[in-house]
């Protein structure tokens, strides 16, 4: 295993309906669709389609959802033995959709909240080169792991989604870190201000117009090829798992995040997230 994913699984349940309810009343909605989730699993899932040799750590319930994304990890070749069984309930994504297309979304964190230092300290290590950690789990977990991996020259990345409060000693060790366009907005007036926070190098997600890559030495944009859009459910946690995948393989920053602006661009093409990602032969085949 080289890539190390830390993060969040969540079940979506996912219902159409005809308009949102107000407070205190019920509309009806169409059958719903269990789709497996959250950051940390996308994450992983995406590096895993690629070709990485995955891992991933995370907590789950018992229940038949913690089953459900245990299954749709394993069947994507990640590595599932870190992963705890909780006696919280799996984490879950409530999401409800209108005709518009426009997604509400309440999340019961369940056993996401319950992953802890422990679940890091016993974690192995061997031939792990990239961690990668997003933030629907404790951040104190997540500076946990981003310490020992640098302490044993792993390099840490960092998908700061959600924006949280993050330690100046562990933002510090970060290479890259990676916001989309509005969490960048709130962290910095400039994408240069987002290394004042201490990381050494930071990525910028843009959408269509692909990501920035920021080091000491400047701002590089890389393009998103145009595609026709269909669900950019998970866009960016294909892009946080293609860039894993890339700087695990030896490329550069920047040609990672040319190669994960790709990937996430062909994510959004079919519905989705997990079943939307692509393999390196469907990538190549783009070219
Ligand atoms: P999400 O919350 O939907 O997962 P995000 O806001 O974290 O996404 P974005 O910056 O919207 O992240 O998208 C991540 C990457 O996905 C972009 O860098 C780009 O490569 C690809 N992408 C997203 N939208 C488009 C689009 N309309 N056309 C082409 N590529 C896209």
């Amino acid at each position: 295993m080289t890539v190390l994913v830390l993060g969040s699984a969540n079940a979506d349940l996912v219902v159409s309906v005809p308009r949102r309810p107000a407070g205190g009343e019920t509309v009806l909605g169409g059958d719903t669709v269990v789709l497996p989730g959250g950051k940390g699993a996308n994450t992983a899932v995406a590096a895993a389609r690629l070709g990485a040799s995955v891992g991933f750590v995370g907590a789950v319930g018992l229940d038949q959802y913690g089953d459900l994304l245990l299954s749709s990890l394993s069947s994507s070749g990640v590595r599932t033995d870190f992963v705890r069984r909780s006696s919280r309930p799996t984490g879950i994504a409530y999401i409800t959709v209108t005709p518009d297309g426009e997604n509400s979304i309440v999340v019961a964190p369940g056993a996401n909240s319950d992953l802890d230092v422990s679940d890091v300290d016993a974690l192995t290590w061997d031939d792990v080169t990239v961690l990668v950690c997003s933030l629907e789990v404790p951040v104190t977990t997540v500076s946990h792991a981003v310490q020992i991996a640098a302490s044993r020259g792993v390099r840490p990345v960092l998908n700061l989604s959600p924006v949280v409060e993050v330690p100046a000693g562990t933002l510090a060790l970060l290479d890259p870190l990676i916001v989309n366009e509005h969490e960048a907005a709130s962290l910095a007036s400039s994408f240069e201000g987002l290394l004042d926070l201490g990381p050494r190098s930071a990525v910028v997600t843009l959408g269509a117009l692909g990501a920035a890559v920021v080091t000491s030495s400047g701002v590089v944009t890389v393009n998103a090829p145009e595609v026709s859009v269909v669900d950019t459910t998970g866009a960016g946690d294909a892009f946080a798992g293609a860039l894993a995948y890339g700087l695990s393989s030896g490329s550069s920053l920047a040609d990672a995040a040319g190669f994960a602006a790709r990937v996430a661009a062909l994510s959004v093409t079919s519905a989705g997230a997990q079943p939307s990602y692509p393999t390196l032969e469907q990538v190549r085949k783009t070219r």
